[in-house]
């Protein structure tokens, strides 16, 4: 009965780094004769070629298999718990401790802490809060699992990690004295964990940590009354288990698409922070009609007020009737039109740099900029209060997300030297967009060049704003070095449309070539990019424009100082923190009702109880409107 023989097959793939191999995927399977066959060719190439890196040494075992020794069980039924927040998901894990009569999550997540490091499983006694495992360092390793094959012809299905775990942990609930598994990914992108017992079942819970964290671990929960440490690890490692009837997730009842999102919805408003769009009726300026009615704006990005500018209006209408409205391509097929170049020359002689790239948004460039330049293997250190436009540029790289803590130099270094790479870039607000305050640009030039680190600088509300005449950020300090990327928008202070990156020839010719959303988005119309140089234009020839606003934020910021509010900024943003998000929505609509758009913003823009109202200021409010604000703003706040 050759045919009913069964092997246990085992891969491992490691590569040597800095002296000691370092592991890159494993795998193991209990096969038929026939199915071992085909199994290893995809082991190899799976092996061989792995995200985490190309292997060096590759390890195949195969043993026979005494079929007495099996032992099949039926695999653990699944369950999945949604949860918002990885905190609302170990709130799941201390419900489930409760279920299995074990220690709370107070008492057991210092031990899931340890198992961070570990590389294995840890085995902790849950009467005695000791750690059963012989190898602290290295854990326990269940091992000779895995599901039945033996209907299964062909093994394409090869490698499941979703199935993997309920082998898994069918197998460890089922150990002797083992009462439950607590699991949760050290893989960065996936946040979903389990925790498992025989009565609970196996269930998946959809959040278990931050975002890119690499923080995950295993624990096998051992209660020393039911069985022996050495009972459970020789079961652990030697006992061959075949687990009959795992549900695969595309077998797993479907739930209907639309209800899933209209939950989503529900959730937002119960918490305050479903969102919905005031329409304007009027051209953006300091004021705006609202319903038919008119209103003082503080809330706009239009730091110049120069949307409606009169040089503005003409220079676009000029290019209009020249070029028309649509640009009818991408900028490298047929949407390049003279305007598109002779904007990008502007910019760049604006930024004083060699060269400058135009994308259909500063949101779009960041993307593209970011994850056209960042590759696998870099890093990029990124400020924790950073533009969500760069956080999403850096997930669409393919490179590690350092995170510092905001503006905090010594901090940065700190990660630079923990967080070794041989390409990397830093990346900031150049002003903080919710919070007004302005990036240490002399220390943070100097941290990047030490460590060899592209320097990237998002100025999206620095420039028109800061420098003595609106260059932005390297004119505030007078510094006679840039960044070697200088990002921002056209649609802010500069009043138009769009997002650019300001550098060397070499690094836009290099975006040109690469940046995706560069390269396959119809480009922004002739008449558009006419605004934006009009712009610009505006704020070279009216340097009183900028000096007008920058004196306003310091009026506006001495009127809040008289209403008792010690507040200060030196850029068009100023923040008031109220906190709870239904007092400063509040807050807000009692602005609106005295004449006042003030936005208020909340999470996720900002952190959960940091609501605030964002006051955004103009060149063109005038100090009588700046002084009642600031007197009605103090008065909303109070009552
Ligand atoms: C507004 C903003 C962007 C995005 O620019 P858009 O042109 O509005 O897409 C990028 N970064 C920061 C810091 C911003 O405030």
């Amino acid at each position: 009965m050759a045919d009913k023989e069964l092997f246990s097959i085992k891969m491992r793939a490691s590569k040597e780094e800095s002296g000691s191999a370092k592991h890159i995927s494993g795998a193991e399977k209990i096969l038929s004769e026939k199915q071992v066959y085909q199994c290893v060719d995809s082991l190899i190439e799976r092996g061989l070629h792995h995200d985490k890196g190309e292997a060096d040494f590759l390890n195949i075992k195969l043993e026979k298999v005494n079929e007495d020794d099996v032992l099949y069980l039926d695999a653990l039924q699944v369950t999945t718990i949604e949860v918002d927040t990885y905190k609302e998901g170990l709130l799941e894990i201390d419900k489930f401790l409760k279920e299995i009569n074990a220690p709370s999550l107070d008492t057991i997540m210092p031990f899931i802490e340890q198992t961070y490091s570990m590389r294995g499983a840890m085995l902790l006694d849950v009467k005695k809060l000791i750690r059963l495992e012989p190898d602290l360092q290295r854990g326990i390793r269940a091992t000779y699992m895995d599901q039945d094959r033996s209907g299964s012809k062909s093994i394409s299905n090869f490698k499941n990690h979703y199935e993997e775990a309920i082998v898994l942990a069918t197998k460890v609930v089922n150990c002797p004295g083992i009462i439950g598994e607590i699991c949760i990914s050290d893989d960065p992108n996936y946040l979903t964990g389990y925790v498992a017992s025989k009565d609970v079942g196996y269930r998946r819970i959809t959040k278990l940590k931050e975002a890119g964290s690499e923080n995950g671990g295993r624990i096998f929960l051992f209660d020393s009354d039911k069985a022996t440490p050495a009972e459970a690890i020789d079961f652990l490692q030697k006992q061959v288990v075949i687990v009959k009837n795992v549900t695969s997730l595309d077998t797993m009842e479907r739930k209907n698409p639309m209800e899933v999102l209209a939950k989503t919805n529900e959730r937002l408003k119960e918490n305050n922070l479903f969102r919905t769009m005031k329409s304007i009726s009027s051209a953006q300026g300091s004021h705006v009609i609202l319903d038919g009615k008119e209103y003082v704006l503080m809330a706009s990005n239009s730091y110049l007020d120069l949307t409606k500018h009169p040089y503005m209006i003409e220079k676009t209408l000029e290019a209009i009737n020249k070029y028309g409205v649509g640009s009818g391509g991408s900028r490298l097929t047929t949407g390049n039109t003279s305007m598109h170049d002779l904007l990008e020359d502007k910019i760049a002689k604006f930024k004083d740099t060699e060269a400058a790239i135009v994308f259909n948004t500063g949101y779009v460039a960041n993307l593209a900029t970011i994850s056209a330049i960042m590759r696998e293997g870099g890093v990029v250190f990124s400020d924790e209060l950073n533009h969500a436009s760069i956080i999403d540029g850096c997930r669409l790289s393919k490179a590690r997300t350092v995170v510092y803590k905001h503006n905090d130099m010594a901090d940065l270094e700190r990660k630079i030297l923990e967080n070794p790479c041989d390409f990397g870039m830093v990346v900031s607000d150049a002003v903080f967009s919710m919070d007004g305050d302005i990036l240490n640009l002399p220390e943070f030039i100097r941290i990047c060049q030490k460590y060899k680190l592209l320097s990237m600088v998002d100025e999206a509300h620095a420039t028109g704003v800061i420098g003595k005449t609106g260059h932005g950020i390297v004119e505030h300090y007078e510094l006679n070095v840039t960044p070697d990327i200088l990002m921002g928008t056209l649609s802010k202070a500069i009043g138009g449309e769009g997002g650019y990156v300001a550098g060397s020839k070499t690094l836009i010719e290099y975006l040109r070539n690469t940046a995706r959303g560069f390269i396959f988005s119809t480009s922004l119309s002739p008449a558009i990019m006419a605004a934006n140089l009009a712009g610009i234009e505006i704020i070279e020839n009216e340097p009183s424009r900028v000096q007008r606003l920058q004196e306003n934020v310091l009026y506006f910021c001495n009127c809040l100082k008289e209403e008792g509010l010690d507040i200060s900024s030196k850029t068009a943003i100023i923040p008031i923190i109220i906190g709870d998000e239904k007092k400063a929505m509040d807050v807000s609509q009692k602005l609106l009702e005295n004449g006042f758009f003030i936005s208020a913003i909340r999470y996720p823009t900002v952190a959960k109880g940091q609501a605030r109202l964002r006051v955004a200021l103009m060149a063109t409010h005038t100090h009588e409107e700046l002084k009642l604000a600031a007197r009605l703003i103090v008065e909303s706040m109070r009552g």
